[in-house]
């Protein structure tokens, strides 16, 4: 090679490498130079985007974390602890309880066939298929989401549906029963309470306390079913835990539970009242729709197929004696 031709040559080679460079220094700019507001960030659908709700359909939420059976009966069941979704685009929360309520999700659904079955209609359902560890649904909005805007979503869809479905209710039924579905464990000292613990609000060492003592208007109006009492021809104390009560009617079928006529109160033990969804969504700031926490133990209710069945079917009897004894009417006619 002639030193012209060396040096086409290498001037060729140089230009190459310096286009080469050139174009891959473009190429690392355009990644650094855009700005970071052009990246566009998922824009949510407004609310209730997807109303009107017809019974016998169903709705999601967003990625399907968010369950929606709309209904036709005055019933609403929630269902916040018993998913087991992971998505990685929700870190894991940083505090609050983590755990899962086992078969909750599965023996909701039981309890929505048999009702459905029983009354010839449905109740409405609202489902969480997060676990536990991302969202908690039960929970004030910040401390369920923890800042993360994809469980923050899921979490506003979740009260959204109930708040859609108490709506319904309230203007064609005037009243109703939401009950939100949960389970409890063995306590820290490894007992294990096998009783149904109903929360109505009412803390533990107040149910502790005589019925004469207990029997308050003030105390009423500061529980989850303070409209159901007030429709009640019973005092507080007999909607609370006499005879027509939830837990002595569902006592009455097998499944012991507190308050009732037989545990009017937990005596000092480990026992839950009534969380977020309760407060929110039952009668004590207004409302005519009454809110239950239904806490139950594993054996006996959520273990298998069988025992889901058969709590399904003393539930929907109870549910329906409930409304009939208090409300003046049967669920379905
Ligand atoms: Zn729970």
């Amino acid at each position: 090679m002639s030193f012209l031709h060396k040096s086409i040559f290498a001037s060729i080679v140089f230009s190459i490498l310096f286009i080469g460079c050139q174009e891959s220094k473009d190429a690392e700019e355009s990644v650094v130079i855009v700005p970071k507001d052009t990246v566009k960030e998922e824009v949510f659908p407004k609310l209730g985007h997807d109303a009107p709700y017809y019974a016998d359909s169903m709705y999601y939420g967003r990625e399907k974390y968010i369950e929606y059976y709309a209904g036709n009966l005055p019933i609403i069941l929630s269902v916040p602890h018993g998913g087991r979704e992971v998505p990685s685009e929700i870190p894991d929360r940083s505090y609050g309880t983590m755990v899962t309520d086992d078969n909750t999700y599965e023996m909701s659904k039981v309890i929505l066939d048999t009702m459905e079955a029983r009354f010839g209609a449905k109740p409405h359902m609202i489902l969480c298929r997060l676990k536990r560890t991302k969202i908690d649904a039960n929970r004030d909005s910040l401390e369920a989401a923890q800042e993360n805007r994809f469980a923050h979503r899921a979490w506003q869809e979740y009260h959204y549906y109930i708040g859609s479905a108490k709506k319904k209710i309230e203007s064609e039924f005037g009243s109703g029963l939401f009950l939100d579905i949960h389970g409890h464990g063995a306590n820290p000292d490894g007992y294990y309470d096998l009783r149904t613990w109903l929360g109505y609000l009412m803390p533990g060492s107040v149910l502790d306390q005589a019925d004469e003592e207990l029997n308050t208007s003030e105390n009423s109006n500061k529980t989850s079913i303070r409209a159901l009492v007030d429709s009640s021809s019973f005092s507080f104390i007999e909607v609370l835990r006499g005879k027509h009560s939830f837990g002595s009617l569902m006592d009455s079928l097998g499944y012991k539970s507190v308050p009732s006529k037989k545990y009017p109160g937990p005596e000092g033990s480990r026992y839950f009242s009534g969380g977020y969804n309760t407060a929110r969504h039952g009668s004590r700031n207004g409302g005519t729709i009454s809110a239950i926490q239904i806490e139950a133990p594993k054996p006996g209710i959520r273990e298998n197929q069988q025992t889901w069945s058969n709590f399904a079917s003393a539930l929907a009897t109870v549910v329906d004696e409930y409304y009939f004894r208090h409300l003046g009417r049967r669920i379905k006619n």
